[in-house]
């Protein structure tokens, strides 16, 4: 592995885990340590990465009998092809209806796009406890909250989880810093909506799906926004330019990593927009055409 983690204490009971920003399946994690038992929030994209990450969890709680409870922010696979070891390790693992099917539909390699062989065991666990209302769970001493989003934003299924007590929010993949957001799972008018309730959770540290952990002035969700807005801005017309809206979006947000996803993100909100069906498989093709052949991963 040639990026190393690093760990953020965030208050007395929360704990950040920030990979590198930037490169595919490179997302964030964290934990948020009770009296009783450990809430983990995502997993990461190889056996050999949440292995690191759950070696952390138990280096940083002193109790490797800690019972862990998951919390997976949506079923894309560098938060949820660790979930088979939470199981493994006696944990539980809790997310949405529509989260849970597709993790167990898994594990999602699209093999198509990414040239790599180094997911070791990433085989989904079958998952039990789910979650459609918002939920208070204590941990002993210390209570989360974990809240479903009821609507098609990143996914048809995300979830985030506020820490009320030490003002932390995880957004999971609602929120992207430094990287271009993915779409093609969702929407970006329900992403919109997402965002717009996200800045109405009260909170000193907010922890993105992918990028550097954010403070209380973050303008992470206000620029996300922008961006979604301008997607379905230019994307309203019948017969948008794809290739001249590609060159502005690479120009306009030439600091983000991961171009390639611009191509790919105008063709779903413009088929989202106008009604039509677009198939995964042209949305890939697409994304590999913008990257100059198969994605590598170093992960
Ligand atoms: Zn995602």
């Amino acid at each position: 592995m040639s990026h190393s983690p690093l760990v953020h204490v965030l208050g007395p009971a929360t704990r950040a885990y920030e990979q590198p920003t930037g490169g595919w399946f490179l997302n964030n994690a964290g934990w948020v340590v009770g009296g009783e038992r450990t809430l983990l929030v995502d997993t990461l994209a190889t056996e050999a990465r949440t292995a690191a990450l759950l070696e952390a969890v138990h280096a940083d709680t002193g109790r490797p009998g800690h019972k862990i409870l998951a919390a997976i922010t949506h079923w894309h696979g560098d938060h949820a092809h660790g979930a088979n070891q939470v199981v493994a390790a006696g944990g539980r693992i809790v997310t949405t209806a529509h989260t849970a099917q597709m993790i167990e539909a898994g594990p999602h390699l699209f093999e198509q796009v990414f040239a790599y062989d180094g997911w070791g065991d990433v085989t989904p666990p079958k998952i039990n406890t789910m979650v459609s209302e918002p939920a208070h769970v204590s941990l002993g001493e210390v209570s989360v909250d974990i809240l479903p989003v009821s609507w098609v934003a990143h996914t048809g299924g995300d979830l985030v989880v506020h820490v009320p007590s030490d003002g932390v929010l995880f957004t999971g993949d609602l929120v992207f810093v430094g990287v271009v957001p993915l779409v093609m799972a969702g929407t970006a008018a329900g992403w919109v909506q997402a965002l717009d309730w996200l800045g109405t959770l009260e909170h000193q540290h907010l922890v993105p799906g992918h990028g550097p952990i954010q403070g209380a002035d973050s303008t992470a969700i206000a620029e996300l926004r922008e961006y979604l807005s301008w997607l379905l801005d230019v994307t309203a017309v019948d017969s948008p330019d794809f290739a001249a809206l590609d060159v502005q979006a690479r120009e306009r947000w030439g600091t983000w990593s991961e171009g390639e996803r611009h191509a790919v993100n105008l063709l779903k909100t413009h088929a989202d927009q106008h009604g039509t069906q677009i198939d995964v498989v042209a949305l890939a093709t697409a994304m590999v055409k913008q990257a100059g052949g198969p994605i590598k991963l170093d992960i």
